[in-house]
């Protein structure tokens, strides 16, 4: 008997403006590993595509631009579906037929545009198979999902027995009731056509509670793998599928450094792997000491970004609890020792938070400049039932809560007027020109 087939799409970005900065759908690929795993036939159409990976892998995607939605009319914004072609997707839609299940992921709350295009092609296309919706926006938004995504079931939450549970209504499957893919399998990068770098995670969700993130609505649980585990992901991406760049996905990657990362860092050292790593979710500055700082220069780590988000002083600002300027002076110093240099240091600091003025985000920026590194601005994304939600609901414009469109941050939903487009005036000032 032939094994069941299931089909994983990974939607189109629909956005102002997209960069491939080692971005694929790691949850989508370690749903697919655990399939596969299971038994079951599993293909993959990634819509986004590989980008012209330029330095380590990273790069801009294919785009067109095509209309804005109606309610984005009055933004002065091109706006672009980032990715193949329709006419590309329904090629490898026509290609790909006999499935028991088509999963579709969006990433973004923002981005459902891309992911309910799928789900209506494919509905036109393939009508029989049963569409399951999940990811980012469908945990964050499940009404909204529910009500206007054309999906069969919308799945929220980390995948999970629940997930795998409403699959074998379509299939046979077996289910053990504790499956948690990110924590048992590796990401099926194998899946993707020609990757040019791989990406995995060494751990699920995140000990800290910032007021901003969604870390613990999507993962409730932190879990780290096993370093062995941790180990063999790296080697098959490398020596198996020959990737040379590896983007750690962790929110947490240095929690418990002593007994996770600087054992695994250790393990890769030895077996001298020619690789180099990349850290894009930023890294706890609070965890960089002289040794951390050793084993991330010493085992390859080439882009280094540290999480910071704001540092004012005296901070009223209680929006998380990650670190002090005089902890990044630290984390800074221990990282120049190893060998790092200024611009190879990178701190993310959040810009557009309610309430947050201009004179703030300038002055985090000059202090991170101070203390010897490259200030990065992360524009807020407001995201539903996280803590700060009802303050962003009270100190945007638009309607957040209704249209997850505005949740955008390339409309800085949440800061003063005129802040996006005063942005860039300061900000080249400060930071100089942006290597990407
Ligand atoms: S430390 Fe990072 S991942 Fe963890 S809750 Fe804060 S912002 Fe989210």
């Amino acid at each position: 008997m032939a094994a069941p087939r299931v089909l994983l799409i990974n939607p189109w970005i629909y956005d102002f403006a997209a960069f491939d900065f080692w971005a694929k759908p790691l949850g989508l690929l370690h749903i697919g590993e655990s399939l596969r795993r299971k038994g079951i036939d599993v293909a993959l159409i990634d819509c986004v595509g590989p980008s012209d990976g330029k330095r380590f892998g990273t790069g801009h995607f294919r785009k067109q631009e095509i209309p804005k939605p109606k309610i984005l009319q009055g933004i002065p914004r091109r706006y672009s579906r980032y990715g193949i072609s329709e006419e590309e997707f329904l090629r490898q839609l026509d290609s790909t037929r006999g499935f028991d299940a088509v999963l579709v992921t969006a990433r973004m709350t923002y981005w459902y545009p891309g992911a309910f295009r799928a789900i209506q092609l494919v509905r036109h296309k393939l009508p029989g198979p049963p569409i399951i919706l999940g990811g980012v926006y469908a945990t964050l938004c499940p009404d909204h999902a529910a009500r206007f995504s054309g999906a069969d079931h919308v799945h929220h939450g980390p995948a999970s027995a629940d997930l795998f549970r409403l699959l074998a209504q379509y299939m046979p499957l077996p289910v053990t009731g504790d499956e948690d893919p990110v924590i048992d399998c590796h990401p099926a990068i194998d899946l993707l056509a020609a990757p040019r770098y791989g990406v995995f995670t060494t751990s699920e969700g995140c000990p800290f509670d910032c007021t901003y993130c969604a870390s613990h609505l999507l993962a409730p649980r932190f879990r780290q793998k096993s370093v062995e585990a941790c180990f063999q992901d790296i080697l098959w991406m490398n020596r198996t599928l020959g990737l040379k760049d590896i983007a750690f996905y962790d929110d947490a990657l240095l929690t418990s450094a002593s007994s996770h990362f600087i054992p695994l860092m250790d393990q890769v050292c030895r077996s001298r792997l020619d690789v180099r790593f990349h850290c894009p979710n930023g890294l706890h500055l609070r965890e960089i000491n002289t040794e951390v700082a050793g084993r991330l220069r010493q085992s390859g780590f080439k882009t280094i970004r540290l999480g910071l988000e704001t540092a004012t002083s005296g901070s009223e600002r209680t929006i998380d609890n990650k670190a002090s300027c005089e902890e990044l002076v630290h984390a800074v110093s221990a990282l120049r020792s190893a060998g790092y240099e200024s611009h190879e240091i990178g701190v993310y600091l959040m810009a557009g938070l309610p309430g947050q003025s201009r004179e703030e985000v300038e002055e985090s920026m000059r202090k991170v400049k101070e203390a010897g590194a490259r200030p990065y601005l992360s524009e807020y994304s407001p995201i539903p039932r996280t803590a700060l939600w009802e303050a962003a609901r009270k100190a945007s414009p638009y309607p957040i809560e209704e249209e997850p469109l505005f949740q955008n941050p390339s409309l800085s939903p949440c800061a003063p007027e005129g802040f996006t487009i005063e942005r860039y005036r300061w900000r080249k000032s400060i930071v100089g020109r942006d290597p990407r």
